[in-house]
């Protein structure tokens, strides 16, 4: 018999996140929910329980290097390897003042948000590649946005958050390459505009549909697509 596979997402315990963990759940994965605040992970793991999800929690602040090195350990000695990474969490920063206007940008915003939405997933793929590396067809999912595209110039000017997925991006193609003679597949997924706590509910599509694109991303072929960018409907322009 096949074994179960492990996933582990950050960022699970609400929103896109956690429509991740309860895809990945219902496709047969067990579920490793990353979350920072304990009730609230308590919380998600609970309710994804409750909908047939094996599922379990594990503390993780992306922004500690002591969190995330203790998340590995948890991991390891819960499920001693892992088959997914999905690197969701993120925040949108400040708005306030002009703080993402590129004319009155403040750095200190900049260095809040690429802590988690970049750095974090540096650290967080760094602890948990070991793990990943005893895995028969490991994938990591970077949650990106098409904000992030130098190209599109869609959303609204928000410096410091579309600057962090551009970064986010530009980590995903190297990790790809890094990871290029391995079996280990490293993308980017778009979402789309979803209606979450981030958005203020104003985005179009439900988590669910938030979720699709990464949770193909986490369940690629091993002759799957490395170092790309995607939403729902295929590859989207750097
Ligand atoms: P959300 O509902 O605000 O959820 C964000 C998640 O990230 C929460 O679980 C939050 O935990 C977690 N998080 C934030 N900082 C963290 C940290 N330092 N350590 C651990 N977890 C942390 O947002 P969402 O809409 O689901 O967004 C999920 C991802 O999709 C983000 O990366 C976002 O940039 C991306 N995205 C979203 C949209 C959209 O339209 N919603 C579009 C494009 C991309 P807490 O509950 O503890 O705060």
């Amino acid at each position: 018999m096949e074994q179960q596979k492990i996933a582990l997402v950050t960022g699970a315990n609400k929103g896109i996140g956690y429509a991740i963990a309860h895809g990945l759940g219902q496709e047969g994965f067990r579920v490793a929910v990353g979350a920072r605040d304990d009730a609230r992970r308590d919380a998600a793991v609970q309710k994804l329980r409750a909908d047939g999800v094996d599922a379990f929690g594990v503390a993780l602040d992306v922004t500690s290097d002591e969190s995330v090195a203790a998340a590995a350990r948890a991991v390891a000695s819960e499920a001693g390897r892992l088959d997914v990474l999905v690197n969701n969490a993120g925040i949108s920063g400040s708005l306030a003042d002009g703080a993402q206007d590129p004319t009155t940008l403040d750095l200190d915003v900049v260095r809040t948000v690429l802590d988690t939405n970049a750095f974090g997933a540096v650290r967080v793929t760094n602890a948990m590649l070991p793990l990943l590396e005893g895995a028969d067809s490991p994938r990591i999912v970077n949650m990106s946005s098409d904000m992030g595209s130098l190209e599109l110039h869609t959303g609204p000017l928000l410096a410091a958050y579309a600057a962090s997925k551009t970064m986010l991006n530009a980590l995903t193609v190297h990790y790809a390459r890094r990871l290029a003679d391995t079996n280990v597949i490293v993308n980017s997924a778009c979402p789309g505009y979803v209606a979450t706590d981030f958005t203020g509910h104003d985005g179009p599509r439900t988590p669910d549909q938030g979720a699709v694109v990464a949770i193909r991303l986490a369940t690629l072929p091993d002759d799957g697509p490395r170092g790309g960018f995607f939403n729902e409907a295929g590859p989207l322009p750097w």
